[in-house]
């Protein structure tokens, strides 16, 4: 798939995202997250594919437009900023590039490893990457990082308020996290401010076509393919689809990237991003989740798409 593509070829990406929907539409596996109160209460059945190209062109079938938490998504938009920040190789030193092979938020991996964080998207490790932020306070801090999400997007962002008073009454095992990071010198700011923050960002409000002109932005060496704005440096391209390879989808990164040979990242609100880099990225929004916090659609539309155009890495 060459990247300017004619609209035949748009048109055949088109036919293979309705297939995937129509296919997939019926799939009765998974369930939406529920340790999270307000994720149990989105209808299970909604469903977006949307697609955005680095020349700036986005398909969408389905539900592309509704809004849903983008979770542990934010994770890889945060990971871009600080790596603004620091450079790639104080960020692994302080944050790290490996996956516990553990759940995400697992404190028996943070205590296996002298409770220092192991990578961005584990929670220990996203909490700490929010922390390393320089900030002069909380609102500082959260400015920095949805302005940054504003940019990925192309648009403003907004936290919706119900799912992040809904983690907030619900976070005391991420708090609990933050506190064992500032025990082992692996926090950077208070913890508690940390935790909100990170809790902040887990509630930004997205639609599928966000996600994908988010993803886009990746695959585009760091220029947002709409906006044509530069959000990231391009050094700092590798190390971001390097997390997401390693530990995009949690214990379950291998399987997804048999299937599909692309660097992803998931998020417990139905959301899953895939990376193709130089080409394009995939959004889908689908809220049941298998056990590891991956939706189960998602996986199953990424590895359709992944074969049908030919997009795996690995195959080259
Ligand atoms: N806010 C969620 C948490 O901290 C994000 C988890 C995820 O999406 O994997 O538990």
């Amino acid at each position: 798939m060459s990247v300017n593509q004619n609209p035949e070829q748009r048109k055949q990406v088109l036919d293979f995202m309705t297939s995937a929907h129509q296919s997939f539409s019926s799939v009765k596996e998974g369930a939406n997250a529920s340790y999270i109160p307000f994720l149990a209460s989105v209808p299970s059945d909604l469903f977006g594919i949307a697609i955005a190209f680095t020349d700036g062109e986005v398909l969408e079938v389905g539900d592309t437009k509704y809004e849903f938490a983008i979770e542990s998504i934010s994770k890889v938009f945060t990971l871009a900023r600080v790596l603004e920040e620091l450079g790639k190789e104080e960020f692994k030193a302080k944050i790290g590039s490996n996956a516990t092979g553990e759940p995400f938020n697992s404190v028996i991996a943070l205590e296996l490893h002298k409770e220092h964080p192991y990578n961005p998207f584990d929670n220990a490790g996203a909490i700490a990457t929010v922390s390393l932020l320089n900030a002069k306070s909380s609102d500082d801090r959260w400015n920095q990082i949805i302005s940054n999400y504003n940019l990925f997007a192309g648009r403003e962002l907004a936290v919706n308020n119900e799912v992040y008073q809904s983690e907030s009454d619900t976070n005391a095992h991420n708090r609990g996290i933050s506190w064992l990071l500032k025990n082992s010198g692996n926090m950077y700011t208070d913890p508690d401010q940390a935790c909100d923050v990170y809790t902040r960002q887990c509630s930004v409000a997205i639609t599928c076509r966000d996600l994908a002109i988010m993803g886009g932005t990746i695959a585009n060496g760091g220029i947002n393919p709409v906006t044509k704005k530069q959000v990231v440096n391009k050094e700092n391209i590798q190390p971001i689809l390097a997390e997401m390879m390693m530990n995009g989808l949690y214990e379950n990164t291998g399987n997804w990237l048999y299937s599909t040979g692309l660097p992803g990242k998931s998020g417990v609100g139905g959301g899953i991003l895939a990376v193709v880099p130089g080409k394009c990225a995939l959004a889908v929004f689908a809220p049941p989740l298998d056990i590891h916090g991956n939706s189960v659609k998602g996986q199953k539309v990424g590895a359709f798409l992944s074969e049908k155009l030919g997009w795996s890495l690995f195959n080259k």
